[in-house]
């Protein structure tokens, strides 16, 4: 069962003080307005209705969470740098935004969704500095490359890991497009690996000759 397959809609909060109480491991979508967030959210989880609920007058300003198949919950972060937005308004999500990547601990990776012709802006960067320091997992999603020529894809994506390398090993970046479909295995495969607890991922154990795994204590 893919990762995101079948999320349902759990609640929406509006001010940090609102947020859930941890149940599950959290994998937040956070990008700037317009740059296929919903879009992506929708691809992965393979129907078209989900992030509808994020799009909904009134609910773009929320946080919105849908639980996934696993347990693990998918947070949909309100959409950031919205020009037509009052600037009070403005950096009230910010705030809601800046509180949950700052302090949330049930949090365990950021998926940032950039629009792949206009990567890395200020509060792209903004969003990384916030959650980076943490040590967890960003995954950059350079979203509608379909609209980019191969090469130029392929520079984009250069560029933009180029620049997050400083980060360290724990940023990653792909090419994405909601309109092709592309790219989705690699980021279900990159977040998926996110919920797996450490030491039990790719059969570490199963690949180490016999004998060569410690003894237990007191063997
Ligand atoms: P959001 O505001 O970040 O949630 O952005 P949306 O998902 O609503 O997308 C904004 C616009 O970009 C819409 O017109 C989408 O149809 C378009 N869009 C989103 N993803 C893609 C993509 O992968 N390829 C193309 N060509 N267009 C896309």
């Amino acid at each position: 069962m893919p990762l995101f397959r079948n999320a349902q809609f759990e609640i929406s909060i509006a001010k940090p003080s609102g947020l859930p109480p941890p149940s599950g491991p959290e994998i937040a979508f956070a990008g700037r307005s317009n740059a296929g967030k919903s879009s992506a959210i929708n691809t992965l989880v393979g129907h078209v209705r989900l992030a509808f609920v994020s799009k909904t007058p009134g609910r773009t300003q929320l946080i919105n969470f849908f639980r996934l198949n696993s347990g693990a919950l998918l947070v949909d972060l309100p959409g950031y740098g919205y020009a037509a937005v009052p600037e009070k308004i403005r950096r009230q999500w910010q705030g809601l935004i800046e509180s949950y990547l700052k302090h949330r601990e049930s949090l365990i990776g950021l998926v940032l969704i950039m629009d792949s012709r206009r990567p890395l802006t200020a509060l792209d960067r903004q969003m990384i500095d916030w959650f980076a320091h943490s040590g967890r997992p960003i995954h950059v999603l350079l979203t509608k490359s379909d609209k980019l020529s191969r090469g130029a894809a392929a520079a984009v994506l250069q560029e933009v890991r180029r620049a997050l390398q400083p980060l360290g090993p724990q940023v990653t970046v792909q090419l994405f497009s909601s309109l092709k479909k592309s790219g989705v295995e690699e980021a279900e495969a990159v977040i998926g690996g996110w919920l797996v607890p450490a030491g039990t991922v790719g059969g570490d154990l199963a690949d180490t000759p016999a004998g060569a795994v410690d003894a237990p204590p007191g063997a």
